[in-house]
């Protein structure tokens, strides 16, 4: 991504030799192969519902076993409430919070499952805010694979759970998830280990981009106008442009939707560099500081390939604030029935946002990408809730209680 040279996968691992850490990788694929072993046509008659239904536009062997934790095939709910009480006619909620270790995470670490198998490694790493993490446990749980987790000491409860739960070895970094991950790289050069790292292993955003096939998929290969991604590291966004790019290079759809990156205000790197156009290799780190812990980076590692998601679709980034973002969980659950976590629930925020500086118009098609569940962080849910005055009533056994209760 960074001076454009091109390597066979055998040739590297990670990243490329010329540009160190900074020099992130991007899958090349050959469409005019996978046209003649894939179509919208198959697919409608596969009656596989996860991500291995696209397997030919995955870098992945074709006979490779994969998992058994159904990954993908998440729903994809309209929301008409949500819309109108926005001003807008077409809004769908993409709801990751339904995978398997209940975030967008397992999309790319199962990829990680089968390249670590593919190099024959004996322990897969990952440094992560929780749910990266989580997710590689969780996968690599389900086939035997030992995983050594680098996470700050600050993770929401919930998602360390996971993580012993997975049998994972933790380590709690003391320090920010920027300090995590630079441990992590080098414990894993050092110690010989897979290494999962977002921003760092050019196979995660492939696993990522699937989400935008089965959007694509679920709307009738119709693509939507604009689709709202929440963005920490960026990873996530730079996948969601990976597989609509695919789509457009096999002519399934015939537009690239504009790709809105959400940001944290106290996190707000990418949306910063937007702005000013600043050039991301050379911006120093900021200090992130936000309760939506999945999208606290203070140097999102694929930065470049968020970057060129956002200009490359013609989008935008919006920020908003914390309050936002703890306010949103309760109205997003309210309109749709989806209980998101805080970085989930941010992309709804940037949603309203976006409505605010007429970044969108009434009869667009909106896509809300909702990247993992409520029950990761409890918490903050119930900070949302007493944010909108919610609270539950202490009632004796005794209907004249429930009475008071209801006439409050
Ligand atoms: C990781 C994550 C994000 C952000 O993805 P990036 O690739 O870091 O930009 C958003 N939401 C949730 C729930 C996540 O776990």
């Amino acid at each position: 991504m960074v001076c454009g040279k091109t390597y066979s996968p055998d040739e590297v691992t990670y990243v490329c030799p010329d540009h160190g850490n900074e020099g992130i990788l991007d899958v090349v694929y050959d469409y005019d192969a996978i046209a003649r072993a894939i179509t919208p046509e198959t697919l409608a008659a596969d009656p596989d519902p996860t991500l291995w239904r696209y397997k030919p536009l995955l870098p992945v062997a074709s006979d490779a076993a994969v998992p058994p934790l159904t990954v993908g095939g998440t729903p994809l709910y309209e929301a008409p409430r949500l819309a109108a009480g926005l001003g807008l006619k077409h809004v769908w909620v993409k709801d990751d919070g339904r995978e398997p270790t209940a975030s967008f995470k397992d999309r790319a670490s199962v990829i990680a499952i089968l390249k670590a198998r593919e190099a024959g490694a004996s322990v897969i790493t990952t440094a992560s805010t929780g749910n990266a993490a989580a997710a590689l446990a969780g996968l690599a749980a389900s086939v035997g694979y030992p995983t050594v987790i680098f996470v700050p000491a600050s993770a929401p409860q919930a998602k360390i759970a996971q993580l012993l739960t997975f049998g994972a070895r933790v380590l709690l970094v003391e320090g920010t998830y920027d300090d995590a991950f630079d441990l992590c790289l080098e414990a894993a050069d050092a110690f010989g280990w897979y290494n999962r790292n977002t921003g760092y292993n050019p196979y995660m955003s492939e696993g990522k981009k699937t989400v935008s096939y089965e959007i694509c998929e679920q709307l009738g290969w119709d693509a939507p106008d604009v689709i709202f991604v929440p963005v920490g590291d960026g990873c996530i966004i730079g996948g969601v442009y990976k597989g609509l790019y695919d789509l457009m290079q096999l002519g399934w759809i015939d537009r690239m939707p504009r790709l809105i990156g959400v940001q944290a205000e106290g996190s707000n790197y990418l949306a910063e560099a937007w702005e000013r156009g600043e050039d991301v290799l050379t911006k120093p780190p900021i200090q992130a500081r936000t309760v939506a812990d999945s999208i606290s980076a203070g140097l999102p590692r694929d930065r470049l390939k968020a970057m060129r998601a956002v200009r490359e679709s013609q989008g935008a980034f919006v920020t908003v604030s914390d309050e936002a973002i703890l306010r949103a969980i309760p109205e997003l659950a309210q309109m749709t029935g989806v209980f998101a976590e805080p970085a989930a629930a941010a992309a709804y925020a940037g949603l309203r946002r976006a409505v605010e500086l007429g970044l969108v118009s009434p009869e667009e098609r909106i896509v809300v990408l909702s990247t993992g569940s409520g029950l990761k962080d409890v918490a903050s849910a119930m900070k949302g809730a007493e944010l909108t005055g919610a609270q539950p009533y202490h009632v004796r056994p005794s209907l004249e209680d429930v009475r008071r209760a209801l006439d409050d």
